[in-house]
């Protein structure tokens, strides 16, 4: 059996790891780069290119070329994410046909899976040609806030590329495992924070380990926050002091900017090392007065003023993160730090003051999500032993009940794989058909959160409403991938899904319906009570009638006429009451019921008498 190689398939650069006699080896590809450029560039000749070659003729052919498409991934074409893409990137993003975010090149369209499994494609010849043998086993990265659609466009850009994914695994928690942290369960529960500042995209995880068990605690980030914005804040400063010399907004051409980024990225990372750099563009622009140039010095104090504002703007997500873990800084033991960005030392600083502790650099930040998931490989072939992996869900999963209301089988942040069954019920007689409306997020009404999916449950047998018993099953496996079941206890008849999340939620989608709930949660509960009243009005409603045509015989005639009028009045009310109202129906049918209770034991008294009379004739 060939080896199984982890791949982080990155928004900006991917990278491939492979562990060989429990040695852990980052594999470069045929130029020597230990990561490669996420990058897909079409021809016209037809060609496929991928990696530096890609990037190399994106300023000839950038409609053709496919950057950060893990954007893109499972999302929706009408999603606030793809909206931003759309409108930052040179190429067409079109709709397709499923409603998803697809791309359009050279006429032909293409689903983000398809460019991703060219990437992995590239990936797996590089290991192939490196380790001079056949592969087929993957495991893929994804961030921890991906959700099931993401993931399973993910697991098919695996399948697309001839690989078999045998597990997806979020990036922080094979961060965690490259660093060894694992290795040191036996020493009791560690926090560990994740900081992953990449090319184009922040996240932050709050990790627990627990016995060789990793839990993800919280995430939280930003979407639209990484390297790229340093290299702007460098290429804005370069435009800035070029406009002030020469009065020409080089911003404004499209060949100086290309040039100006490319050297803004380069002068970004050379700081990570040196104090000054000497930025060098000779010939940007042609003025009256013949060819300008750029020459200046960029030294790293600058650097770290231009960037200071995202730095900070990094460390929201990290104070969200910890408020959704429940932790303080000072609980967090481990802080790990992932993505090229980290290498630059105020960053680290940053970072380190932070969470009041030195940050662990003893990894190679953009090489470290991989080595991960090579170990997560080894640990599935058996090459590697005693750690086990488990993550959780992002947001809070659950179902539509009577009124609207939302009601959570799985709480967010719960540990996966989990599983968890409640009992339901039909909400009127005879209804044989139960609908089962699927949702995500943490508001308190059904229409509130986020519609994922909707199925029925068929065939169950009339009966009267709150008779019978619906168990309602949510499964989510270690991919994070979620079933939900819907089984008839009487009959045995079952409806299960797979659930495709429609439209993907990145860290702001998923940070920004948390804020919401928690704005309106005094408004929701509100809502939720009232709801909950009603309910119970209902039900309260539906028995007394019952015991009405039941029992309203025994009870003098104008008594029994008088609840009858009692009962109908309130029946007419019900539906616009408000919660105080709903309190003054409730009392009066429970006053009725009673009344009718009594009538009932009466009425079995009389029976028992009738009975033990029989039993005395009888002796
Ligand atoms: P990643 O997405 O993890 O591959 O990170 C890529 C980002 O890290 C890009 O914005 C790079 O410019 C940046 N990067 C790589 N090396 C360095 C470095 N030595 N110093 C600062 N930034 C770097």
């Amino acid at each position: 059996m060939g080896h199984t190689i982890g791949i982080d398939l990155g928004t900006t650069n991917s990278c491939v790891c492979c562990v060989i006699d429990e040695e852990r080896i980052v594999i470069p590809n045929a130029e020597g780069s230990r990561t490669t450029p996420s990058v897909v560039g079409f021809t016209e000749d037809g060609q496929e290119l991928v990696g530096q070659v890609a990037k190399r003729q994106a300023q000839t052919n950038a409609e053709n070329t496919i950057f950060a498409v893990k954007r893109l991934i499972g999302r929706r074409f009408d999603s606030p994410d793809v909206a931003q893409a759309r409108r930052s990137c040179p190429f067409n993003i079109v709709e397709g046909p499923n409603g998803d975010a697809w791309v359009e090149v050279r006429g032909k369209e293409m689903s983000p899976s398809e460019v991703s499994a060219l990437i992995l494609r590239e990936m797996r010849d590089i290991a192939e040609e490196h380790l001079g043998e056949e592969i087929e086993d993957a495991i893929v990265t994804v961030p921890a806030y991906f959700n099931d659609a993401q993931r399973q466009a993910t697991k098919n850009a695996g399948k697309i590329a001839g690989l078999e994914v045998s597990r997806i695994v979020n990036e922080p928690t094979a961060a965690a495992l490259a660093y060894g942290v694992g290795d040191e369960a036996q020493k009791g529960a560690m926090k560990v924070a994740v900081y992953d500042l990449g090319g184009g995209t922040f996240d932050i995880s709050i990790l627990e380990l627990t016995d060789g068990v990793f839990s993800v605690l919280s995430t939280s980030g930003d979407t639209y926050l990484g390297g790229e914005d340093f290299d702007n804040a460098i290429l804005d400063w370069l435009a800035d002091e070029f406009e002030a010399e020469h009065d020409v907004d080089l911003l404004e051409i499209p060949m100086a900017l290309q040039r100006l980024k490319e050297e803004a990225e380069q002068a970004k990372c050379e700081l990570s090392n040196a104090d000054e750099v000497e930025i060098n563009l000779p010939f940007i622009h042609t003025g009256d007065d013949g060819p300008l140039h750029i020459e200046q010095t960029l030294t790293r104090a600058k650097l770290e003023e231009l960037v200071d504002h995202l730095i900070e703007r990094s460390l929201d997500p990290c104070r969200t993160a910890l408020k959704d873990a429940q932790l303080r800084r000072a609980d967090i033991d481990e802080v790990l730090l992932v993505g090229g960005m980290t290498r630059m030392p105020k960053v680290r600083q940053r970072v380190g003051k932070f969470f009041q502790q030195e940050v662990d650099t003893s990894v190679n930040p953009d090489e470290v999500v991989a080595l991960g998931a090579a170990v997560q490989g080894g640990i599935i072939s058996g090459e590697l032993t005693d750690v086990l992996l488990l993550d959780v869900t992002p947001l809070t999963l659950g179902v539509e009940t009577a009124g609207g209301v939302f009601t959570p089988l799985i709480q967010r942040n719960t540990t996966v794989p989990c599983s968890h069954t409640e009992i339901f019920s039909t909400s009127v007689d005879n209804q044989t058909m139960v609908p089962i409306h699927v949702l995500q997020g943490e508001r308190a009404m059904a229409e509130d959160n986020k519609s994922l999916a909707r199925f029925e449950l068929t065939g169950i047998p009339p009966a009267p409403r709150g008779v019978p018993k619906i168990d309602v099953t949510f499964k989510i496996d270690e991919n994070g991938m979620v079933n939900v079941s819907a089984r008839d206890e009487a009959t045995g008849m079952e409806q299960s899904i797979n659930i495709v999340a429609d439209g993907g939620l990145s860290d702001s989608d998923i940070e920004e319906l948390i804020e919401e709930a928690a704005s309106k949660e005094a408004e929701d509960e509100r809502m939720r009570e009232l709801m909950e009243k009603r309910n119970q009005a209902e039900g309260l409603l539906y028995s007394t009638e019952r015991s009405l045509e039941a029992y309203g015989s025994e009870l003098p005639e104008d008594e029994a006429q008088e609840l009858a009028t009692d009962i109908a009045t309130v029946k007419e009310l019900v539906e616009g009451a408000n919660l105080e109202e709903l309190g003054t129906i409730i009392d009066t049918l429970e006053a009725c019921a009673h009344r009718l209770a009594e009538a009932m034991y009466a009425a079995m008294d009389e029976m028992e008498e009738g009975d033990a009379s029989g039993e005395e004739e009888a002796m």
